[in-house]
């Protein structure tokens, strides 16, 4: 059984929408797949109508912007209550910041030279419910500033680049706290990939574990074997559920095919016991497994 559990859609910086993302997930030969798009619910409804069509299994879930000792950390979220108000009244003050910090992102590109305008960057993502920087960086391509978004990011987007403007990121352990009270199941997204890896050591992970963090997530482009043999006997010594997944982005990121990386069913098995106990009423959609 193949499951990919991180992949994202349009409706934050993906390129396909949540039913196409499903479809392509079962022409990839997928059986489970996870939509986790940034900050945000709002593709779950299309994604599960879709995967009762397409005859595949679909596991709800998100990717939370947090802080954790002043590095951004990104927390996968399974299966929680989307009509949670605590978990939704969070996940709206992240989104609020996003949107709040893209004019000043534009202003920056403008006083470069740039014509970076709302206008024009409404035009290259008009379904997005979330704004990220790779929407900047697909105007930049639009625009003809760049070839592609990893350009984008080099020279204008990436953490302290010319363009950068920080937002507003949860506090991990209490977004731990949070999904973990809408009875999901978080699980840390590539620990050691871009920017987190300096802060999660061991005993951080040994912190966040006793807050109630169920799994890390292993098997990612981000970390090479060394980094995944260390990571993973952190995890078997914490007792962490141990996730992979393509963290796809449709043509938005190169080399991240949907399951070029996946997650063992017994891990995945792992995560549904921990939503069935916590009273999840979100489950599977689509297809039931076997
Ligand atoms: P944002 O959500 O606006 O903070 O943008 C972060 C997203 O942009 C991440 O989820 C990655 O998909 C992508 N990203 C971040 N840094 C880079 C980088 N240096 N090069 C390419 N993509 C990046
Ligand atoms: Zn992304
Ligand atoms: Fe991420
Ligand atoms: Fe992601």
């Amino acid at each position: 059984m193949r499951i990919d559990l991180h992949t994202h859609s349009s409706v934050s910086d993906g390129t396909a929408s949540p039913s196409d993302l499903v479809r392509a997930a079962s022409g990839a030969g997928l059986e489970v797949v996870a939509i986790t798009d940034h900050d945000t619910t709002a593709g779950w409804d299309e994604a599960a109508s879709a995967a009762e069509e397409a005859g595949i299994a679909l596991v709800r879930g998100i990717e939370i912007s947090t802080r954790y000792r002043g590095a951004g950390v990104h927390l996968l979220g399974y299966l929680p209550d989307a009509d949670d108000p605590a978990l939704q009244a969070e996940l709206g003050r992240i989104v609020t910041g996003r949107e709040d910090r893209v004019p000043t992102m534009l202003a920056r590109l403008r006083d470069l030279g740039i014509p970076a305008t709302q206008e024009a960057l409404a035009e290259v993502s008009p379904d997005n419910r979330v704004t990220g920087r790779p929407h900047v960086a697909d105007l930049l391509v639009r625009l003809g500033v760049v070839t592609d978004r990893d350009e984008a990011f080099a020279r204008y987007l990436a953490d302290g680049g010319p363009a950068y403007v920080d937002r507003y990121a949860s506090d991990l352990i209490a977004m731990i706290g949070l999904v973990t009270a809408a009875r999901g199941v978080p699980v840390l997204a590539h620990p050691w990939g871009r920017g987190s890896a300096s802060v999660l050591d061991e005993a951080a992970l040994a912190e966040l574990a006793a807050a109630g963090l169920a799994g890390v997530e292993v098997d990612h482009l981000d970390h090479d074997r060394p980094a995944r043999a260390r990571l993973r006997a952190i995890a078997e010594r914490l007792d962490l559920v141990v996730t992979g997944s393509s963290d796809h982005h449709g043509t938005g990121k190169t080399g991240h095919d949907l399951g070029c990386e996946t997650t063992a069913p017994a891990e995945l098995e792992r995560i549904l016991e921990r939503a069935a106990a916590l009273g999840s009423p979100t489950g599977l959609a689509g297809k039931a497994l076997r």
